[in-house]
């Protein structure tokens, strides 16, 4: 395949999924934001999605994700960071990104609190909930997202704007209830936090799904950018 093709396909799979993305979000009387997932995937490929009109992109990397920003700064990106924080590595994500997705604990909220430049805007963050209740996966449990909301909204370098979800593989059903447990708490956080406005959930595989059970941003890897290597 040529640049010249494989560059023609990742373009027509984004306008693809841009579409789909607002018929979707029309169908549901709501907004919904495109997170343009690029891990993996080259700078070359995040400036053709660029000229199309994308403005938000998402790296779980830090090293990769920074190497990104630094090498693309002459873009008007707003870089989302949605993989998992080391606490050594936090001052690189406090730095460079405008989004994280993945806060899950008190200790990792304050980090990016005290590292955060004073020169930026505060750093837009949303809280990780373990919706499936998995053993090893990153997230907090729903029982415990109100204190560490409260935790964070104590700190003047972060925005508290939401929730965000990753849930395991398995059956529609379940992945309905999940996706409306997580809309409730949405909700209920939005009650208690007026500054929060963003409900994190939906991939390739299930964004209509996400988006019917109150979704207003997806996070489009594969889909747009076609497998990772
Ligand atoms: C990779 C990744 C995505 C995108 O997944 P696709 O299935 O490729 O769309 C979304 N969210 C997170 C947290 C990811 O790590």
């Amino acid at each position: 395949m040529t640049d010249l093709e494989s560059s023609d396909n990742l373009i027509q799979r984004y306008l693809g999924v841009q579409q789909e993305v607002n018929t979707l979000a029309q169908a549901h009387n709501r907004q919904v934001k495109l997170l343009a997932v690029s891990k993996k995937h080259t700078c070359k490929s995040i400036e053709a999605v660029f000229a199309q009109g994308q403005r938000a992109f998402g790296e779980n990397y830090v090293q990769e994700g920074t190497d990104k920003v630094n090498a693309l700064s002459h873009l008007d990106i707003e870089w989302h960071f949605i993989g998992p924080i080391q606490s050594n590595k936090s001052r690189s994500v406090a730095e460079h990104f405008a989004w994280v997705h993945t806060i899950d604990r008190e200790k990792i909220a304050q980090r990016l609190n005290d590292q955060r430049p004073e020169s930026l805007p505060p750093l837009n963050v949303l809280i990780q909930v373990n919706i499936s209740d998995q053993d090893s996966k990153s997230g907090v449990d729903l029982t415990q997202v109100d204190a560490l909301a409260n935790t964070i909204a104590q700190l003047p370098h972060l925005s508290l704007r939401g929730l965000m979800c990753i849930p395991a593989p398995q059956d529609d059903a379940q992945l309905k209830k999940e996706f409306l447990a997580m809309h409730q708490a949405y909700k209920n956080l939005q009650a208690s936090h007026p500054s929060v406005d963003t409900l994190s959930m939906g991939m390739s595989g299930d964004l209509s799904l996400a988006i019917e059970c109150g979704s207003n941003l997806v996070r489009i890897g594969t889909a747009i950018f076609g497998q990772r290597t």
